[in-house]
């Protein structure tokens, strides 16, 4: 049987490509099918095994001259490889190749094999691995239990997540019935759910998987309709519900929650507030809110700087939280304002008691990074429905009780009333009949006279505003300085204010009265106002007035407004010869810190401690040590308020050096006050 005999009809059946390779390199090749497919017209063109190396890749080339040396050692062997084979279009086809090295006699004579293209096949599998290597990472990667159920309600496929959660191997996995990862109760509705996706194509469920040791997770479930291999089925996710719940928890506690302290924001008081209204205007029971405002906190912050102040916030919302009721809520509205929701009160003395009991909490200090901080606390308070039906009616009004309580001396808590929001009132009115008040002639000083213990002479006066409203009469400063102040109307004011003393002073100078020190009080507003030195630099220039009898009295909680600034206006004032007086002193945030870096001259004590001195004995121990302290810095010390002689003379003994009070000598017309001067 020759070759051609042999090789014709196994080609033919086979599909395959035959060669011979003999020793001398030569190659022959015999028809194939598939010559023109692989484009290997030319490969077959190809008559020396060196040419058809240089065909092939040249990561493969080595492996052909290896195993070509190696099949003439190993005569009867059949070997089979792969290669890839460049294409007359440059692209590589993929071939198998076998061979054998045929001996005659025991001689090697020539090498017989077959090729085959396998591009085709290889490119498929090449897709299809990488097909399923993409699945699988997606199987595996996605949050959750994965599943592919075929028509028998036995899973075919599964993540790994679904045998962690289970607790099933996969042996298990694969043979079981769906609905019995489900915990019994749950199983019809979600034989239900497995219906209605072979009937829509989509379904969902919540149900608890029960795990092979009898534990029950809350999971949801999801299905879609899938076909696969010609079998219906469903594939689907089950995510645990414990997870979305934490996380929905979590946004929503976000969205409600103040960061810093963790109470309650806006937000949640308002949805309170309509649900306690809500539930009040069904139940006929009250509903209450307070205002709680921190009095003077702006001093901490701006004396420690914020992060300490966010500190001492978190304390005092620590606080709080102790001092309310269960179902009472906490809100921190921002700043240093917080709000208390009292959804359904029992007994009114209850809220008033609360009100009290938040106030007095604050006698104890809050220790912050080894600091002691004493603050106090204002709370206003309103009543639904009394003070308001909505949410917003309800804190402008308990907001605005809040401002009453603040106004009677902070640390006290006020009900709302309707008279406040006639005052509110009131006091817009107010503002527009100051803005006008000193050009109608409505404004005047009266001054109050000062006197020296050791010599018994008036030493000085102060002088203090009055206006004269033509409707309402006289008005104090106490109610129109604080809207001056909110306003901006304190800046034209004030300027009216030293430029009018000071020409007044400057007139009894004039008249040769003996001259006394004019003291001034200075706003917050005016001292830190663009250039406030040589504001008083010109109107001292302007009157004529000597800058080394002005005194401008300045009180604590203004200087730690802004501590560095206050320092250099303090230090460029004495430069001048001013003196700075420190008012009130006792009330602000006293402390030693500012009497070492303010260069001021004085301090005066507040008329309260010296009003208390004699019956009250932590009153007396502050006037002491005021007046020790003073002593102690070299400072003058003044008490004002004293309006008994008793007063003056523990104030004598204490070595108080002046006094100013109703006993010496009440606010009066600058006529009133010469004449006094005059009789001295
Ligand atoms: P202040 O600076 O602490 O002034 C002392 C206040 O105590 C004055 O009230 C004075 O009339 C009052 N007073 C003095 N001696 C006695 C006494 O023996 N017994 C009693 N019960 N009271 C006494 P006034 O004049 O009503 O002023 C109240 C506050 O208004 C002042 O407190 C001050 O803070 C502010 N004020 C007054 N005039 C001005 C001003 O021109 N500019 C600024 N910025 N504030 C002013
Ligand atoms: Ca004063
Ligand atoms: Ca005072």
């Amino acid at each position: 049987m020759t070759d051609s005999e042999l090789f014709e009809p196994l080609i033919q059946a086979t599909g395959e490509a035959v060669w011979e390779l003999y020793p001398s390199g030569e190659l022959r090749w015999w028809e194939s099918p598939y010559r023109a497919s692989l484009g290997l017209d030319t490969m077959f063109a190809v008559g020396h095994l060196s040419a058809l190396i240089e065909r092939l890749h040249p990561g493969d080339a080595d492996r052909v001259r290896a195993r070509q040396r190696a099949g003439w050692e190993t005569p009867g062997e059949v070997w089979t490889d792969e290669y890839r084979v460049r294409r007359d279009d440059g692209s590589y086809g993929v071939i198998v190749a076998n061979g054998s090295v045929l001996g005659d006699d025991g001689v090697s004579t020539r090498m017989v094999g077959t090729i085959r293209d396998v591009t085709a096949e290889r490119e498929a599998e090449r897709r299809m691995r990488l097909a399923v290597n993409y699945t699988d990472a997606l199987f595996q990667s996605l949050p959750g239990a994965l599943y592919h159920v075929g028509p028998d309600l036995v899973m075919v496929r599964w993540n790994d997540a679904f045998g962690e959660i289970t607790g099933y191997s996969d042996e298990e996995l694969g043979q079981m019935p769906v609905t019995e990862f489900y915990a019994p109760e749950h199983r019809s509705k979600v034989a239900a759910a497995i219906d209605e996706v072979f009937a829509t194509g989509y379904s969902q469920v919540s149900a608890d998987f029960l795990c092979k040791d009898g534990r029950r997770l809350p999971y949801f479930f999801t299905g879609r309709r899938f076909t696969h291999a010609g079998k219906l089925g469903y594939v689907g996710i089950g995510l645990s519900m414990a997870e979305q719940v934490t996380l929905q928890q979590r946004l929503q506690h976000e969205a409600t929650h103040d960061a810093l302290t963790g109470l309650a924001n806006r937000t949640l008081l308002y949805q309170e507030l309509a649900a306690a209204i809500d539930a009040a205007w069904t139940g006929g029971h009250l509903v209450a809110l307070l205002d709680l405002d921190l009095d003077r906190f702006k001093v901490v912050n701006d004396g420690f700087g914020h992060p300490f102040g966010d500190v001492v916030l978190q304390a005092v919302a620590h606080r709080l939280r102790t001092l309310v009721c269960l179902e009472d809520t906490v809100v921190r509205m921002g700043g240093d304002e917080f709000y208390i929701l009292v959804p359904r009160v029992h007994r009114v003395h209850d809220v008033h008691e609360m009100a009290q009991r938040l106030v007095d909490s604050f006698a104890e200090p809050f220790l912050v990074e080894g600091r002691l901080i004493h603050l106090t606390g204002s709370v206003g308070i309103s009543f639904y429905p009394r003070d308001g039906r909505t949410g917003t009616e309800l804190i402008d009004n308990a907001d605005m009780a809040m401002y009453y309580a603040k106004a009677a001396g902070r640390s006290a808590y006020r009900v709302f009333a309707p008279a406040m929001a006639e005052t509110a009132q009131r006091r817009t009115e107010m503002e527009i009949d100051l803005r006008t008040a000193a050009a109608e002639g409505q404004l005047w000083l009266a001054f109050q006279p000062k006197v020296d213990l050791s010599h018994g002479t008036i030493s000085g006066c102060e002088a203090l505003l009055r206006w004269d409203h033509p409707e309402h009469g006289s008005i104090s400063p106490v109610d129109f300085i604080p809207v001056a102040e909110d306003s901006g109307l304190i800046l034209p004011i004030g300027e009216w204010v030293l430029e009018n003393a000071c020409r007044q002073a400057r007139a009894w100078l004039d008249a040769g009265l003996p001259p006394v020190i004019l003291a001034v009080n200075i706003s917050a507003a005016q001292l830190f106002q663009r250039d406030p030195v040589a504001w008083v630099v010109s109107t001292l220039e302007r009157t004529g007035f000597p800058a080394e009898l002005l005194e401008l009295e300045l009180t604590e909680s203004q200087l730690a407004q802004d501590v560095e600034k206050a320092i250099d206006v303090v230090r460029r004032l004495r430069e001048l010869g001013i003196k700075v007086a420190i008012d009130d002193f006792g009330t602000g945030y006293s402390s030693l810190e500012y009497l070492r870096r303010f260069d001021v001259t004085s301090l005066k004590i507040d008329r309260s401690f010296v009003d208390g001195m004699l019956s009250e004995p932590g009153d007396a121990a502050i006037v002491r040590a005021t007046i020790a302290l003073a002593h102690a810095f070299g400072l003058s010390v003044i008490a004002e308020g004293v309006e008994t002689e008793e007063q003056q003379r523990v104030l004598g003994e204490l070595q108080c050096h002046v006094i100013q009070g109703y006993l010496v000598g009440k606010p009066m017309p600058a006529e009133e006050f010469a004449g006094l001067l005059e009789g001295a």
